[in-house]
């Protein structure tokens, strides 16, 4: 049986796996201890049930334990790195480079930098939503001190050349700050062989709880330093003070685990399903691909009904199916993708772009339902239009 409406909107949130959820639980009832109660057992279960969770979280990305910092999310890990990176290395230089079509969380941390005097540079993309190499290497200034680029993006999954990226930042001894947060779990990412130097994700987009995400430090070639940017009891080395939430990592590290055996199982599944669900989607008059055909995460397809500009098109696919416009903050705004808009110059295809985003739970059913409930909404749609 198919349940309605149809979840396609994996980006912006993931169904937690029932094996997380399982990890989960004890923690909040059994096993409820602080893990910074240093003197009894319930304080030590806490704290084991973290420490098994980082090895598993770093496990993941190729990192030691030791390099990761639980957050409450992928926005607080960007706010740290961002920040406590600009402020480390405030004598060193005011420079920054991002790029336009980075999520909210890094252009808003880049601009709160602003406002205290630092410089950012936001460097532009192509139709595809692709950096240019030549661009960034000629933003690098002596002031330049942090480069901060994402790994996939959230709207339309184009995938950046990351390992070129770290390379020039190397090559001018400049920190590389990635957003991986729609990347990990999705794709193979290894810290040591993309040459990052700091990395944010976050447990919800990868079958995990909310709430939950880490910052990835790296201690080695180079030693990155980070200046807290929240003070209190000094949990997370200093880095994050705050009670962690116990049952959230514990959850955020069986999500790991699950990622790394089920990563090449159920990228094989769901890039099928996206590709036949594309396909589809590009027969119907006037519809086009927002994003790079073939750098991109295997589970995104973003298309633009450009037939469609000015119906709410949106409102109708949602009746059956979870979809959005671009991002979930963008769309509650209701304004055209800015993603969009960096690549095009206009906000012509943004205005009728749609996300379509799968993952662990999607099944063939749902992928055959959405591909005749779109193709029947377009054509009752142009043609209450043309009456
Ligand atoms: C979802 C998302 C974030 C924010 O993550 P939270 O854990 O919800 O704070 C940041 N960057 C990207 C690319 C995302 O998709």
């Amino acid at each position: 049986m198919l349940n309605l409406p149809v979840y396609l909107d994996n980006n912006a949130t993931t169904r937690m796996d029932d094996k997380v959820l399982e990890e989960m639980l004890p923690y909040f009832t059994k096993h409820y201890g602080n893990a910074a109660s240093r003197s009894h057992p319930f304080g030590w279960e806490a704290e084991e049930a973290i420490e098994y969770a980082r090895e598993q979280v770093a496990r993941l990305i190729g990192a030691i334990p030791k390099e990761i910092i639980f957050t409450s999310g992928a926005t607080e890990a960007i706010n740290l790195a961002l920040k406590g990176v600009a402020e480390m290395y405030a004598t060193k230089g005011n420079h920054i480079i991002t790029v336009k079509t980075e999520h909210k969380a890094v252009l808003d941390s880049c601009a709160h930098l602003e406002s205290i005097g630092f410089e950012v540079t936001y460097l532009s993309v192509n139709k595809e939503g692709l950096i240019a190499l030549e661009e960034l290497e000629n933003a690098i200034k002596p002031s330049t001190i942090l480069i901060s680029v994402m790994y996939g993006n959230n709207e339309t999954g184009t995938i950046q050349p990351v390992k070129e990226i770290s390379e020039l930042a190397k090559k001018n001894g400049i920190l590389f700050f990635t957003d991986a947060t729609q990347a990990t779990g999705k794709i193979r990412i290894n810290v040591l062989e993309d040459g990052i130097d700091l990395m944010a994700f976050s447990a919800h987009k990868m079958y995990g709880p909310k709430g939950v995400g880490a910052l990835y430090i790296r201690r080695k070639d180079p030693r990155v330093r980070v200046i807290a940017q929240m003070d209190g009891g000094g949990h997370e080395r200093g880095m994050r003070s705050g009670t962690p939430n116990v049952p959230g990592i514990a959850g955020f590290g069986q999500a790991c685990i699950l990622s790394k055996i089920f990563m090449d199982e159920d990228n094989k599944r769901i890039k099928k399903l996206r590709n036949k669900l594309e396909f589809e989607l590009l027969e119907i008059e006037g519809v086009v691909l927002n994003g790079h055909p073939v750098l991109r995460l295997p589970n995104v397809v973003n298309v633009s009904f450009a037939n469609n500009e000015d119906a709410n098109l949106l409102i109708q696919l949602n009746k059956s199916i979870s979809v959005s416009a671009g991002s979930a903050c963008t769309s509650s705004s209701l304004e055209p993708s800015y993603v969009l808009r960096a690549m095009y110059g206009n906000d012509d295809l943004a205005k009728s772009a749609v996300r379509f985003s799968l993952g662990r739970f999607t099944t063939d059913e749902e992928i055959d339902f959405t591909i005749d409930f779109v193709k029947q909404t377009v054509n009752s749609m142009e043609k209450s239009f043309s009456e």
